[in-house]
């Protein structure tokens, strides 16, 4: 199916000229659906699978109602996760690139909150937060909604199952009656109609069918012995090679266990729960998804919110209880049009979880042979990027340019050994070909960014 181009919508020309040097050649279904109806300002309640497209959905709707000139909140995303707003600012700003004066605000909990309330003061178009943060932020006048024309709520079944319904329906009250609201869903369940009719005035509703996805994961299932899962897992590991992975496991204990054992025996390894610090989960996420780490053991509390893109695959390490909850985990990988890969291990006694998932999606399980395997202790497996940390960020007003000049300048690095470069408040990551890695981490200590030197050190796992 051939979906439109994004020249067909009335969008001003300086923001489709920037869709398209991002490379969105089409609107995905679920953006051809729902943009004419966002662009027209009708109440939009759109549901579709993870990885469809969604936020830029609700983004080029929102960037095209703005009045630059008046610094006043005017749009307000609510999204469950600190994780996700990060990535929908992000999403925004990156449409938003060469649109002069425009700013755009993350205010989540888990970081402090004066910067923030400071950084509303000199004036905000687009505010992006957690419902509690911006709660908070209302309560204490230092956001104020007179002026909003778009609201969004995203993932707004995330954050009904996380209880934030009140916090969401109190953070509303604050806005305008007379505004466009948008929500954005990837199931459509009762909880979210109740919800639309109470804040959404004559929805359109749009939805995606999404079994015609359904060929671009590739499931699997390998029938094992309880006493051979963590055996099983390393086969799959060291069968599939994946550059990135996420392990789920059902409890946190278990997810531990799982990535203790496995940076042991020598792969590149983080567990991710719900007990780390936020500075942690950050440094892992960032190594992540610059291919620096390649498996990440995850709890589904801890996935939360979790998007990064170019995901090989999904290993369920144990099965979950819940058909959907098995979808929405294997739900992260093969995302835009891509590829992915859903590895499932199962014991005989879990034999009935599979069947529910066969009943849910209405398909028959392909089962895959685990063939014999040790997980060995001197086994490498190396990710292709190292991570360089770098003591200076957004407060030193290092930007991801000056890092890469500093490399591909008098160091001489070419520009395809550098990979992603994150930028925080106080410090920057920048991932780098693993053959390189020493030559720029020499090239950034003994070299200067910005005219200054900042300590830099190779992250210690890697
Ligand atoms: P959702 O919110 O539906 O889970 P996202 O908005 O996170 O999905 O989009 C998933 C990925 O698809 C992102 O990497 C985004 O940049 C990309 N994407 C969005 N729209 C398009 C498009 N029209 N063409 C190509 N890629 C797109
Ligand atoms: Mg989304």
């Amino acid at each position: 199916m051939n979906t439109p181009e994004f020249s067909c919508l009335p969008l001003k020309p300086a923001l489709l000229e920037n869709i398209e040097s991002l490379g969105y050649s089409r609107q995905t279904p679920i953006q051809a659906e729902s943009l004419p109806h966002i662009l027209e300002g009708r109440d939009v309640i759109a549901q579709a699978k993870t990885g469809s497209g969604k936020t830029a959905a609700f983004a080029i709707g929102l960037l095209s109602r703005l009045d630059l000139s008046r610094f006043k909140v005017q749009a307000l995303v609510v999204c469950p996760t600190r994780e996700l707003a990060d990535q929908v600012c992000k999403e925004i700003r990156r449409l938003a690139r060469f649109t002069q004066n425009i700013k755009i605000l993350a205010l989540s909990g888990g970081t402090p909150f004066a910067p923030q309330r400071d950084s509303l003061e000199h004036g905000v178009h687009v505010v992006v937060g957690t419902p509690g943060r911006l709660q908070e932020h209302l309560q204490k006048h230092s956001l104020r909604l007179d002026h909003l024309k778009v609201l969004v709520l995203d993932e707004a079944d995330r954050m009904l199952d996380m209880g934030f319904s009140d916090i969401v329906t109190d953070v509303i009250s604050h806005a305008p009656s007379h505004r466009q609201t948008l929500l954005f869903s990837a199931t459509y369940a009762d909880p979210i109609r109740e919800m639309s009719q109470r804040f959404q005035f004559k929805p359109v509703s749009v939805s995606i069918d999404t079994s015609h996805h359904d060929n671009v994961i590739e499931q699997r299932f390998h029938k094992i012995d309880k006493a051979h899962r963590l055996n099983a897992l390393g086969y799959l590991l060291a069968y599939h090679r994946p550059e990135s992975t996420v392990v789920f496991c059902n409890t946190k204990r278990e997810c531990q266990d799982v990535a203790d054992t496995l940076a042991n025996c020598g792969f590149s390894v983080q567990a991710l729960h719900g007990d780390l610090e936020q500075k942690d989960r950050d440094q892992i996420l960032v190594r992540f998804a610059n291919k620096s780490c390649s498996v990440l053991v995850a709890t589904d509390v801890a996935a939360r919110g979790l998007d990064i893109h170019d995901m090989q695959a999904v290993i369920n390490y144990e099965l979950p209880w819940d058909a959907e909850v098995y979808l929405h985990r294997i739900g992260r990988t093969g995302r835009a049009g891509k590829k992915g890969l859903a590895l499932s291990l199962c014991t005989e006694a879990e034999l009935n979880r599979v069947k529910a998932i066969e009943d849910f999606q209405t398909l028959s399980a392909r089962w895959d042979e685990v063939a014999p395997f040790k997980l060995a202790y001197e086994q490498r497996f190396q990710p292709p990027m190292v991570t360089l940390w770098i003591d200076g960020g957004r407060k030193q007003k290092v930007r991801p340019g000056d890092i890469l000049g500093a490399l591909t300048g008098t160091a001489g690095i070419a520009g395809s050994e550098v990979g992603k470069i994150d930028i925080f408040d106080k410090q920057a990551y920048v991932a780098i070909k693993r053959e390189s890695a020493d030559k720029a981490l020499t090239c950034l200590r003994n070299g200067k960014i910005k005219g200054r030197n900042f300590n830099v050190h190779k992250s210690h796992w890697s």
